[in-house]
């Protein structure tokens, strides 16, 4: 836009007095990993530069958008000539913002490639942040695929005994299905994760999964852990309902595992003295041994070896069956459960 009619130029001395002036707000930065020689502005976390364009962050962001509308003090720092962003997040959640942003094809976008979880969650939480939609949907899809709404997807042969037999294992699936490298006790930051940022879809895989680990790791605070802006320590109202969770599904295992068992030995035994036997006896065998080890929702559970079935081969297929039915309501009673408005939803009996 031309200069407002009579109003001059400013002399040659004016702009050497405004050079002095700049070359005095100019400061040092140490450059992050994300440093383009012609980026336009420089982002600042923890004492890291990110030198980026301000043209590719206010198209993607409108919260960068209306950021660089706000007119800088004459005083304001510069960094090379850049104008200067001091950012509240932490240097390695803005690299990863920043990755994710600016290159399309990075392994953050790639679907084969495995993320870490403080990088699903950076993505997020920051893209949420800065409202970019793309970055916060991916987030979004990975973790869905690791906390799925349907059993079959949550738990195979293949995947269910990693859940509980490894809880620092770094894949909360099987390498060759995951998309997080996730450990059991990253399941607690999830649980965070989904409450600040409304994907109550996750919470009733994610509250399962956390009632697998020890009580003392969900309760005392010596464990709690906060990386970037996650915590990884519950609040006590989650505590609480996960210690609560534990214990329906304690009862609900061996009810489940007592129905299968009961329902063997019909029109279809192929020995039905002998299935009879057995049934009386695993019946006996399961009332008097101790699951706390084993899952509820892991078909693993009903040959666990101490109470393994006995019976001939069509009364352990029917077994398994409704086992499977079991798992299949207790799964849907957890999802009905936390699909009703909080505070309104009771959980549950077991034996209901
Ligand atoms: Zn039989």
């Amino acid at each position: 836009m031309a200069p407002p009619r009579g109003k001059k130029r400013k002399t040659s001395a004016a702009d050497a007095s405004l050079d002095e002036s700049l070359a005095a707000n100019e400061i040092e930065v140490e450059h992050g990993k994300i440093w383009f020689e012609d980026g336009s502005t420089v982002l600042i976390a923890e004492g890291k530069g990110f030198k980026v364009y301000q043209g590719i962050l206010s198209q993607h962001s409108e919260v960068f958008r209306d950021m660089f509308t706000l007119p800088q003090p004459p005083e304001a720092e510069t960094c090379e000539g850049c104008p200067i962003v001091h950012m509240q997040d932490t240097a390695e959640d803005l690299l990863c913002f920043l990755t994710a942003l600016h290159d399309s094809t990075s392994r953050y976008f790639d679907k084969d490639h495995i993320l870490t979880f403080i990088e699903v969650s950076a993505m997020l939480r920051l893209g949420s942040k800065y409202q970019v939609e793309r970055i916060r949907a991916e987030a979004v899809r990975r973790l869905e695929l690791c906390f799925p709404d349907d059993l079959d997807s949550f738990c195979t042969t293949g995947s269910d005994s990693f859940i509980y037999c490894a809880p620092d294992f770094p894949y909360f699936y099987e390498p060759s299905r995951t998309t997080v490298s996730l450990t059991l006790d990253d399941c607690k930051a999830v649980i965070n994760l989904a409450r600040a940022h409304d994907l109550n879809n996750l919470l009733p895989a994610a509250f399962y999964s956390c009632t697998l680990i020890a009580t003392e790791e969900l309760v005392l605070q010596k464990h709690k852990k906060i990386i970037g802006g996650t915590s990884w320590v519950l609040s006590d109202e989650d505590a609480v309902l996960c210690i609560e969770l534990k214990s329906w599904f304690k009862v609900a295992l061996r009810i489940n595992i007592a129905a299968s068992f009961v329902s063997v030995g019909d029109d279809y035994c192929q020995f039905p003295d002998s299935c009879q036997e057995s049934k009386s006896r695993m019946l006996e065998r399961l009332f008097g041994k101790d699951l706390g080890g084993l899952a509820l929702l892991d078909s693993y559970s009903l040959t666990y070896a101490p109470i393994s079935t006995e019976f001939c081969h069509l009364c352990t297929e029917e077994c398994k069956q409704i086992y499977s039915e079991k798992r299949q309501a207790v799964w849907e009673k957890l999802h009905e459960y936390f699909a009703a408005p909080a505070g309104s939803a009771r959980l549950p009996r077991a034996d209901e």
